[in-house]
């Protein structure tokens, strides 16, 4: 009977996870930080250019911020049972977007000190900055536990029915994908790891782990040519659950 696995961050990938959370953090405090300074600072007509510098800056941070927050979550996913914190975990990039940007906008199109003209350059870039910001911080495709999860135990009962029923791959360790035969062309030659679909998943923490189409096509044919198998059956280690 085929055991359900469960995705589960290795402790590695969740201290990976929090040291980007950090930067990541410390990043949007920065633009917000940025924003107050404009706000207090910059609203002004002969300071158009430094405004606009600053948006500039705020949204570099900004951005910046959310590609790591992004990689974070997908070390060591949110699980989907909590969905607000799921939603807020996923999307903190794209709320961060609208905190940095939006006050900011607000007071450009209600400022005394800016004519009509600076009210317009700066607000029309401040928009865009706002939506640039917004896009970059949502995670369209947020990763869960659960997903990783379904996506495991799919993947290692393909890996299974392309390997005459054995779950043995091989990844290199800054690789894209994991492979099924060690002497793939694409790995041919460098330090190679090998176990189950779910330890090419842990152990690459790169969130989202794909066969390669070469292997699969390789097995493809092996199979459908009754050809000897990927890998030979290993017994299994007695105690291996
Ligand atoms: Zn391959």
């Amino acid at each position: 009977m085929p055991e359900k696995k469960q995705f589960v961050a290795t402790p590695e990938a969740k201290a990976q996870a929090k040291q980007l959370r950090l930067f990541a953090l410390l990043a949007w405090a920065a633009a917000i930080a940025g924003e107050v300074f404009a706000i207090l600072k910059l609203l002004h007509n002969d300071m158009l250019t430094w405004l606009i510098v600053a948006t500039v800056v705020i949204l570099a941070l900004s951005i910046t911020g959310s590609l790591l927050w992004k990689k974070s979550n997908r070390l060591d996913p949110a699980s989907e049972k909590d969905k607000f914190r799921f939603f807020v975990q996923n999307q903190l990039g794209a709320i961060i977007a609208a905190v940095a940007f939006l006050p900011l906008i607000i007071l450009i199109f209600t400022n005394k000190e800016l004519d009509g003209k600076s009210k317009g350059i700066a607000g029309a870039i401040g928009i865009v900055a706002l939506l640039a910001a917004g896009i970059v911080g949502t995670d369209f495709n947020p990763p869960s536990i659960e997903k990783y999860t379904d996506e495991i135990n799919a993947q290692t009962d393909s890996v299974k029915t392309l390997n005459h029923g054995v779950d043995l791959v091989y990844w290199t360790p800054g690789g894209e994908k994991y492979h099924l035969f060690q002497d793939c062309q694409h790995i041919k030659g460098r330090e190679i790891h090998e176990g189950t679909v779910q330890q090419a998943w842990e152990e690459r923490k790169i969130g989202d782990n794909e066969l390669c189409k070469t292997c699969e096509r390789r097995a493809r044919k092996q199979l459908e040519a009754g050809e000897t198998p990927a890998a030979e059956p290993v017994a299994e280690p007695a105690g291996q659950e």
